[in-house]
């Protein structure tokens, strides 16, 4: 037996067999890593409860009496009392109640042995237990399975119950060589047998031995996943490309150009960026920098060099909206300078059948901007000449998405990925493991300052009044609301509603209204005329979230502000504080969570993107930060990138070590570990031989 045998070739009841594949377990590893929930201390079970409790208590007792009562309608109440087993001096009472549960009812009879898990709680002078776990200790049935030990408790499915599961562990166990679990990990990250590993996770021998395995197990799956993403950085090392750079005459020509200096940061990550695009090694590189720290102009820079060495660039951005922004922007600083633009999205019909990228003819566009979209679509036009792409605003890539990105376009282009999320340290070396990375921590020095305010939403007309006074002093506002429901319908009568009362709150100054569900043209007509300041409001859902660039706009207020989390929150906000005016920020969240409200302070106090994002990782997890099935995180069974960070770090430090000695896993003592990257997916990043 091996851990790919399927749990159809055990000796399993046909019946047993239907519920444990209907769970999703079909192979003996399945089974092995569907790790228990929590584990219950049967070697000496705790006294019963005196008092009421928020902590659960696992306690076992011997059933004196049940009692069936029809309540109201057809309510049942099944009550258990229960006595303490002999052995604890004060011998008390308890009882446990299940409502409608006919099954609790057959499965319970007085002299039962009974280990319950709940929570304690006071009804009148008893203390009771509300549908606590349970299991019937039988007579006969194997001891050391159930009892006399730290025991584990699987998550149960229909049908198959914590224990049945748990028997069918430990049979499976039994059978489980420490050849059919080779460690999947070097010795040096930890020195445990895995197949020891695994028997300790089910069925502990202590607290300690069950924090020894964990420590295994958790390694073993950060170590895979690092491993894949090592051998991706290194093999896209050692892929050649062409030089994409040159003298670097035309970027100084913008340079010179601009209306301010560039900052340190940009100076610094621009010499970075040039360095890659000057070798043959093909650049696959992060930006990241936080919001308005001014990434375009470093993208534009690096195209520039690209173009100045005979070659076109693209830039994708996110939505069709920021495209076109770019578009206009890139237009306004490159005409002069003698270099064509071209705009290129998805939605436009017409757009396709202009020869954009076709690149034999005269006056094909040195540069063009495109959406996210495009790289999607299955014809997409080969970009013959094409030695840069950038990538903007995105980080719900995943690293495996990007490396079928990267592959798709010929010509083998130099890569830039721009993101503004701050993503704390343990993510990135996770999501953009594969990158190198540049970081523009300065942001420009003629920013007003963002003064933000959390605020319930009685301060509604209050704030409104303030936001009026200012738009009657020449500045610009967003408005933010939350999108309640993504059909059609109902995002429409939202964005109805909402634009009606900000109109009547703003009379008589001009607003406008945006969201996803406008066309395209009308968005950009929209947007346009913000830009030039023609209105006065924008009111708008997320859609603002990424890139616009208004600077005369320094006001902005966001509804239902708690529904947002920090990281994005603060995103919005970067839409403000652009111009020289001192900009104001207002997060109305609602009146009956003040909690939510506590939570938004922290944006009151701090404008570091990275404080921020650490603060969402705590509360929300990763899955949320970047967009859970991409993120590369769904692998993870039981690793918690929070709490194990710490691991995180070693284990990836083991598998780039690895990888530099031995990129393609060759030494007979490394085979082993391509089974991670088969896990991956990536399997034609180890030799095949
Ligand atoms: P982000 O990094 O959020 O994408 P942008 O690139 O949109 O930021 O830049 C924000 C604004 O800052 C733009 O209006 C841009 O022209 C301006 N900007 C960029 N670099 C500088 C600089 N060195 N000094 C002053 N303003 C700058
Ligand atoms: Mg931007």
């Amino acid at each position: 037996m091996t851990l790919t045998t399927p749990l159809r070739e055990l000796a399993l009841s046909p019946q047993r067999l239907r519920q444990v594949e209907r769970a999703g377990l079909l192979t003996v590893g399945d089974l092995l890593t569907h790790y228990p929930k929590r584990y219950e201390d049967r070697s000496h079970f705790e006294a019963f409860p005196t008092h009421e409790s928020e902590e659960a208590r696992c306690v076992c007792g011997v059933v004196k009496k049940t009692t069936l009562k029809r309540l109201r309608g057809r309510m049942r109440l099944f009550e258990v009392h229960l006595e303490e087993a002999e052995g604890h001096a004060l011998s008390g009472r308890l009882v446990c109640k299940w409502f409608n549960q006919p099954w609790v009812e057959k499965a319970i009879s007085v002299g039962h042995e009974l280990v319950v898990y709940g929570r304690p709680k006071r009804w009148g002078a008893q203390i009771s237990f509300d549908a606590p776990e349970f299991e019937v200790a039988e007579p006969g049935s194997d001891a050391s399975i159930h009892m006399r030990r730290i025991v584990p408790v699987h998550r149960a499915t229909e049908g198959l119950p914590a224990r049945a599961l748990r028997e069918l562990v430990y049979a499976t166990l039994a059978l489980l060589t420490p050849a059919a679990a080779p460690n999947l990990i070097p010795a040096s990250l930890d020195g445990m047998a895995r197949a020891e590993a695994l028997r300790q996770i089910h069925f502990p021998d202590s607290w300690e031995a069950l924090e020894q395995a964990r420590r295994h197990l958790v390694l073993t799956e950060f170590f895979g996943m690092q491993l894949a993403i090592a051998a991706q950085h290194e093999a896209q090392r050692a892929e050649l490309g062409e030089k994409h750079a040159a003298s670097g005459e035309l970027m100084r020509k913008l340079h010179a150009r601009l209306p301010f200096p560039l900052t340190r940061a940009q100076e610094r990550v621009i010499v970075e960026i040039r360095h890659d695009m000057l070798s043959t090694h093909r650049m696959n590189r992060l930006l990241h920098g936080d919001v308005g720290s001014g990434k375009t102009l470093v993208a534009l820079s690096a195209m520039l060099l690209a173009v100045e060495a005979g070659f076109q660039a693209a830039l994708m951005a996110p939505t069709q909206i920021l495209a076109e922004q770019h578009y206009l922007n890139f237009r306004r600083l490159l005409e002069p300078l003698g270099i064509s633009v071209a705009l290129r999205t998805g939605s436009r019909k017409e757009d396709s059948l202009l020869p954009l990228f076709d690149t034999s003819g005269e006056g094909a566009p040195q540069i063009f901007v495109g959406t996210h979209a495009l790289l999607y679509e299955d014809e997409a036009t080969p970009l013959a000449r094409l030695g840069l792409v950038v990538i903007d605003e995105q980080h719900k890539f995943g690293v495996l998405q990007r490396a079928r990105l990267r592959d798709r376009a010929a010509g083998a282009p130099d890569v830039l990925v721009m993101t503004a999320t701050p993503i704390p340290r343990t993510l990135t070396m996770t999501v953009y493991g594969d990158l190198d990375i540049s970081v523009l921590d300065e942001l420009p020095r003629n920013r007003g300052k963002i003064v933000t305010a959390a605020r319930e939403p009685s301060k509604l007309p209050e704030a409104a009044k303030f936001i009026r006074q200012h738009l009657e002093a020449g500045r610009q506002a967003y408005i933010v609301y939350p999108l309640i429901d993504e059909s059609e319908k109902l995002e429409a009568k939202a964005a109805a509603t909402e634009f009606k009362k900000w109109q009547e709150l703003l009379a008589p100054l001009p607003c406008d209204l945006l969201h996803g569900r406008i066309p395209p043209e009308e968005k950009e007509a929209i947007m346009e005329r913000f830009r030039r300041g023609e209105t006065k409001a924008l009111i708008a859902t997320t859609v603002i979230e990424v890139g616009i660039d208004v600077p005369n706009a320094n006001l902005m207020l966001i509804e239902n502000a708690e529904r947002f989390g920090l990281a994005q929150l603060h995103q919005l906000r970067g839409r403000i504080g652009r111009g020289e005016h001192k900009s104001y920020c207002i997060l109305l969240s609602s009146a009956d969570d003040p909690e939510a409200l506590e939570k938004l302070r922290i944006l009151e106090s701090t404008s570091d993107g990275f404080k921020i994002a650490e603060a969402d990782l705590q509360t929300r997890g990763p899955g949320d930060l970047l967009g859970t099935a991409q993120s590369g995180l769904s692998g993870l069974k039981l690793g918690d990138m929070r709490k194990d960070a710490d691991l995180m770090h070693q284990a990836r430090g083991t598998a780039y070590v690895l990888i530099e000695r031995d990129p393609r896993l060759e030494l007979p003592e490394n085979r082993v570990y391509r089974a991670h990257l088969v896990a991956a997916g990536r399997a034609e990043l180890a030799k095949v031989s």
